[in-house]
């Protein structure tokens, strides 16, 4: 993890009102204030909160993310966000491919793919998640997902800045279960992603690009995650809900 600045990144999914929004930010920001530790932080809560979270973390090191965006700039797409609406809100990141997205939403790894080009065109950082299920952990599949979904996530991508994309992997059987990874096995696919990427985008991006674990992480397993040498940071759900606990996995980090 030589060089590359941690990132904690919290996914708030869909919870948080927009006045629920405010005081977790205010709430983080004064835990920042009295610990400041060498790490980017990043809140990603509902659309519709965005524009507060932007508000509220002027003047603070926290950054807003966006949880999905279409790939459009504009148009018929009822219910969607375009890139170009995000960045005017204020956002600097954007959550991409996200299990639950696949999952519940039907998303490809082909609309996965334009997202990462169209939030790349916008200025957004996509935080482009992939993890592998349960059944294909369990035959053997792990490194042939990860591998399929990396390539068809990133094909076409021609520049490559390792400050404009952040890679998550997400076990999906780790997500909102409390059964996390263990340092092992999350170290192993981060080891893996890391080489894929060399062959894929060069040895300098490979070398550069921060890839964070998600997956039930809490104050009490950042530590070990972050101790190994391919995992450069956090990807939080449930355990980014309580300032208390976002800002203990940020500690944990630094
Ligand atoms: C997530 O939703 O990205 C996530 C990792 O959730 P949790 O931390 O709750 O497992």
């Amino acid at each position: 993890m030589e060089g590359r600045t941690p990132i904690i990144a919290g996914n708030w999914k869909m919870h948080k009102t927009r006045a629920e929004t405010r005081n977790l930010i205010r709430e983080l920001a004064a835990g920042l204030r009295i610990n400041a530790p060498e790490c980017e932080v990043i809140a990603a809560p509902p659309f519709i909160s965005i524009s507060d979270a932007v508000e509220e973390t002027k003047n603070t090191k926290i950054r807003v993310s966006a949880q999905n965006m279409h790939w459009e700039d504009r148009g018929a797409f009822t219910g969607e966000i375009s890139g170009p609406m995000l960045r005017e809100a204020g956002c600097s990141h954007v959550i991409i491919g996200h299990s639950e997205r696949r999952q519940y939403f039907g998303e490809t790894d082909e609309m996965v793919n334009l997202k990462i080009k169209a939030a790349i065109k916008h200025e957004l950082i996509p935080i482009f998640c992939l993890g592998e299920t349960l059944a294909q952990r369990e035959d053997g599949k792990t490194f042939v997902v990860i591998k399929d979904q990396l390539i068809r996530g990133i094909e076409g991508i021609n520049s490559w800045d390792p400050t404009r994309l952040v890679i998550a992997y997400e076990p999906v059987w780790a997500i909102g279960t409390g059964r996390t990874a263990t340092p092992d096995q999350a170290q192993e696919v981060h080891g893996f992603l890391r080489r894929e990427l060399g062959s894929l985008a060069g040895i300098d991006f490979a070398a550069k690009v921060r890839i964070l674990y998600g997956g039930s992480v809490k104050p009490d397993n950042t530590r070990s995650l972050m101790n190994r040498d391919d995992i450069d940071g956090c990807l939080v759900g449930g355990a980014s809900l309580k300032s208390e606990d976002f800002l203990g996995i940020i500690k944990g980090a630094a």
